[in-house]
């Protein structure tokens, strides 16, 4: 039984090798396991006929039965095309062919009975179809195809050696009968019988060829259940294991610091949401087991001064702390904030990054190894490679990208003392199906408040025909001392491109406002040409700053009240979130200005729409995953875990994965590592894993 799904492609009938190196190379498909994975995007009915008077070009396919009376081929050379006129009872289509025109006329008969079957079109007011499928009573004969033709994704490499669509149905249906008997099954019986589950073969096999609906959504649910509880219990295996492995810092006590801190120097009231975090992470830090929790919330709903008062939490039981940021601006900018929070306390914190000079950083390294130093900010490749702490506590990580799960485990792995807690802080917010799958190892805290007395941003969309409008306004905004974000976008692969486009825009607002100095910054300038790019708009040298997405993570700049993006139709919903969060840091009343072009997709309008009534970074996450779609959501990729989602999707089987994780869960709570002989199944399956793959059998 072992085996056959591993068997090379190339030995299934009718593929040899060299659609076999195309499938290789072209979907990934090099046995016949990962063909019969390689499941259809969608069905079409066949069982439905229509009539040909019913039929118009809005239709995505019809299915018509009927004869040919006449057959001519019209012009000549390339141009050259057949046609034929097909008639039913009701009215007649014209069939066209533009390829294989001398095949098709030998091989097709007049006045025999076919069942075409393809998508209607319009052309001088008449009705056609273009390269019809085309079927006889007898070709039916020799190739049942189910009721409900699956319909496969190819390249356009494969069309042109004519691998289509219907090619890979005929090889899944020629592998489905060969895999007869042959599947194992991978999930325990008692959970199958619980679920009311098919078995894998059945689910298979219904994949390709369903019979009816009600066996494609069995099929379907079997598959995307397996599929996610898989990834989850590996998460949950990989945290478990963990937590069985490390022992954490105890910080027992809420001591000096913290509350010198908090009674006499935070100077406002802290919010619900982070009271409740806080609360969170005292009950984390004091039970013995390293912390990983995650904390999410929208940018400037005040994380980072939670983070700042674990660290007085860690101090006061006598540990050092370290926040690590993704960039030398973004770490400088928050040894200022806490440098400023920790005036006229006394604690010692340190600035730590590819600028910081020789003689400054080997004191920096004396006052860590001492444990002088309580609180070290710095970039993370420094911190992580560089630096001795005397009894580091407490790691915070600010992140730009997602650490994947994978990452995140290799982190403090190689650490065999009492590993630091650790606390993620990310500012995207994602939906809570993404956060149990990317971020599924760690515990989760949501900062869903902002603080009192914030202006929500006021979002406007224009089309170019405002441009003038928008300018006027500028200039207002100008007037009254405030600074203005230009945002451009990449338009092309090519970043001389996009260069030109952003010098473009350069030139234009430096002769619409001549008075005012304009800088620019983008990826191609230099660290230090970028920092004082940065810089200077930062102290309000320059006024307005024209940039491309650099400054998504950029610069905390208060008085900046109006991002201004252009071409926002080419922008991700959640990237526009981020541009939006640089603006609305201080008191002033803060705006975001979306420029698009006339022309823009539905979906487009869609993300413009939302970022136009809402600021809610959740309610953006959810809209933004909904219209991706699977499989295309930024940090699944990066997760390391190859689970690029082959069925489910994260954005509508919330449901399923939720039932998933939490069976997941029940399971390894009695047996944690799987080693009970019900188990053994599940134990096998998280094993097996594939190349790039996070090795998971390095877990037990
Ligand atoms: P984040 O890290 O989530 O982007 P910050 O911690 O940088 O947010 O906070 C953004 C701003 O709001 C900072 O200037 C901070 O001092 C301020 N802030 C944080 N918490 C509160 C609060 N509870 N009330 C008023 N202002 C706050
Ligand atoms: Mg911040």
């Amino acid at each position: 039984m072992a085996g056959f799904l591993d068997q090379d492609i190339k030995f299934l009938p009718g593929v040899g090798p060299k659609r076999a190196e195309l499938l290789a190379k072209e979907l990934k498909i090099k046995t016949f396991g990962d063909l019969i994975y390689y499941f259809p995007y969608k069905y079409i009915d066949r069982t439905r006929f229509y009539n040909i008077s019913e039929i118009h070009a809005q239709m995505p396919y019809i299915q018509v039965k009927g004869k040919i009376r006449s057959m001519e081929t019209v012009g000549a050379g390339r141009k050259q095309r057949l046609t034929a006129r097909f008639y039913d009872s009701t009215g007649s289509i014209e069939l066209i062919w533009f390829q294989s025109v001398k095949w098709q006329k030998e091989n097709l008969v007049l006045n025999k009975e076919y069942t075409v079957f393809g998508k209607p079109s319009e052309f001088n007011g008449r009705i056609n179809v273009v390269h019809p499928e085309m079927e006889t009573e007898e070709d039916k004969q020799l190739k049942p195809s189910g009721l409900f033709q699956a319909y496969y994704v190819t390249s356009e490499s494969m069309k042109k050696k004519y691998l289509h669509s219907k090619t890979i149905n005929k090889f899944q249906l020629t592998l489905i009968h060969l895999a007869k008997g042959k599947i194992g099954e991978t999930l325990p019986a008692p959970l199958i019988k619980r679920l009311k589950l098919v078995s894998l073969e059945e689910a298979l096999t219904t994949i390709h060829k369903p019979e009816s609906i009600t066996d494609l959504k069995n099929a379907r649910f079997r598959l995307k259940f397996e599929e996610l509880f898989i990834i989850q219990l590996k998460i949950l295996a990989l945290k478990h294991n963990r937590e069985n492995k490390f022992k954490g810092f105890r910080f027992e006590k809420v001591g000096f610091n913290f509350n010198r801190f908090y009674k006499d120097f935070l100077p406002f009231e802290l919010t619900g949401a982070q009271k409740k975090v806080l609360k969170e992470i005292r009950r984390d830090v004091n039970r013995n087991i390293q912390m990983n929790r995650l904390l999410q919330g929208d940018v400037g709903s005040g994380k980072t001064l939670v983070a700042l008062m674990t660290m007085l939490l860690a101090m006061d039981n006598g540990f050092q702390s370290c926040l690590m940021a993704p960039t030398e601006i973004l770490a400088q900018q928050h040894f200022q904030s806490i440098s400023n929070f920790m005036e006229g306390m006394n604690v010692e914190v340190g600035l730590l990054t590819g600028s910081t000079k020789a003689k400054v950083r080997k004191v920096l390294h004396e006052a860590l190894e001492s444990g002088k130093m309580q609180i070290l900010i710095g970039t993370h490749a420094l911190i992580e490679d560089v630096v001795n702490f005397k009894n580091l506590g407490l790691v915070v990580i600010d992140e730009q990208h997602r650490f994947g799960v994978a990452q995140r485990a290799r982190l403090w792995q190689k650490n065999e003392l009492i590993p630091p807690h650790v606390l993620v802080m990310t500012a995207t917010p994602i939906p809570r199906t993404l956060a149990m799958t990317v971020y599924g190892d760690l515990d989760v805290s949501v900062i869903d408040e902002l603080p009192p007395g914030r202006k929500p941003i006021e979002t406007h969309h224009f089309f170019e025909n405002r441009r003038k409008q928008v300018n006027n306004f500028l200039q207002q905004q100008l007037e009254k001392g405030r600074q203005i974000y230009i945002v451009y976008p990449l338009i092309t692969e090519s970043e001389k491109m996009d260069l030109k486009n952003l010098e473009e825009g350069f030139r234009h607002i430096s002769e619409a406002f001549p008075h005012i100095k304009v800088g620019m910054v983008h990826g191609r300038l230099k660290p230090a040409e970028k920092e004082k790019a940065m810089q200077q708009f930062k102290q309000g040298e320059t006024r307005i700053m024209v940039a491309t997405t650099v400054i998504e993570v950029g610069v905390d700049v208060p008085n900046a009240s109006v991002m201004v993006i252009e071409s926002a139709e080419r922008f991700g919903l959640s990237q526009l979130h981020q541009l939006r969060g640089r603006v609305g840091r201080g008191a002033e009343q803060s705006y975001c200005i979306l420029m698009s072009s006339y022309k823009i997709s539905s979906e487009s309008s869609k993300r413009l729409s939302t970022m136009v009534r809402t600021n809610d970074g959740f309610e953006i996450a959810e809209v933004d995953m909904k219209l991706r779609g699977p499989g295309d959501l930024e940090g699944t990729q990066q997760s390391g875990m190859g689970f690029d989602l082959k069925i489910a999707n994260l954005g509508k089987d919330g449901e399923i994965l939720k039932m998933a994780r939490s069976i997941a869960s029940d399971i390894l709570s009695v047996d944690p590592f799987l080693q009970k002989e019900e188990n053994s199944l599940l134990l096998k399956n998280i094993q097996s894993t594939k190349q790039n793959e996070f090795d998971w059998s390095s877990i037990s």
